[in-house]
């Protein structure tokens, strides 16, 4: 009945074995942790199933909170390492609610003034390759970065690291992410930190991707268990960088 009336057919469906209903709850929890409770998927955050991404963002919520509930359970967690989970999340739940907000307008948006803006948006996505990109990054979670609040870090610092090859193994950087240990990439032209691998720590050579600008003057980054930059270093002298890099882990594996 509803279908004819939206559509004035209803396409010859007949005797659902299955029907389903949902709603437009757009909610988002005010805090994602307190104490010993940890909210996550849909639990955090409800929307309207525009854009199906719900269940993905769901995941990144488990993928971010999995290794740092590890990491503190097993006792190598930095302070507040679990209290990040929510600052890292939660604005993505917030971009989730606007960004579903928008779509779920649109959808419905049969005034001649929400067609025109439909129309008009429809056609950016071709014509324009920044607004493309924009939605793409938006719509893959590939845009999804964790900045510092350190206002010297490096613009990587926070972002999803690209799968840079590794030298001396056939492996890429994602294959040798693990959940309970650090990467440290180093990108100097002679290995200058090969010998600070130690327990969390596991150290690969690799080169920079010269079709990424902002790693250009990197040389060396601490990789989080889920893929993101912890932090990332320019430094040149090969002495001076190992004593920030040594400070750096310190803190980060909470010792
Ligand atoms: C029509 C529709 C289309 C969608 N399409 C997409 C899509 O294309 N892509 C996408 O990424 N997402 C999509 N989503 C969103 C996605 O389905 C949800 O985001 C996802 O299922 C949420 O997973 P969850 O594990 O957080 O919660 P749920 O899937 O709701 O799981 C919670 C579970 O907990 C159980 N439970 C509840 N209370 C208790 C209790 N007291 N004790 C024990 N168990 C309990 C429930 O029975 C349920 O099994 C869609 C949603 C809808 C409604």
């Amino acid at each position: 009945r509803k279908v004819i009336d939206i559509a004035g057919d209803d396409f010859g469906m007949r005797d659902p074995s299955w029907l389903s209903r949902f709603g437009n709850a757009t909610r988002l929890a005010t805090h994602y942790r307190r104490g010993r409770v940890v909210l996550a998927g849909d639990a955090a955050h409800q929307h309207y199933p525009t854009g199906g991404v719900g269940m993905n963002v769901g995941f990144q919520d488990a993928f971010n909170l999995g290794w740092k509930l590890a990491a503190t359970i097993d006792g190598w967690a930095s302070d507040g390492l679990l209290d990040t989970y929510h600052s890292d999340r939660y604005p993505v739940g917030e971009q989730l609610m606007e960004h579903s907000r928008a779509q779920t307008y649109l959808f419905h948006a049969f005034t001649p003034e929400g067609l025109a803006l439909r129309d008009l948006l429809s056609r950016m996505v071709p014509e324009s390759r920044e607004f493309s990109d924009f939605l793409a990054g938006r719509l893959t979670a590939l845009d999804v970065a964790y900045p510092s609040t350190d206002p010297t870090a490096h613009p990587v610092t926070g972002t999803r690291a690209p799968d840079l090859p590794l030298t001396g193994t056939e492996g890429t950087l994602f294959a040798a992410l693990r959940a309970d240990s650090y990467v440290l990439l180093d990108l100097t032209a002679d290995g200058a930190l090969s010998g600070r691998a130690q327990e969390r720590i596991t150290v690969h050579g690799g080169a920079p991707d010269p079709s990424r600008d902002a790693w250009e003057d990197v040389r060396a980054a601490l990789i989080r268990p889920d893929g993101h930059v912890a932090w990332a270093w320019t430094e040149e002298d090969d002495t001076k960088l190992a004593a920030q890099v040594d400070a750096v882990v310190t803190t980060a594996l909470g010792r």
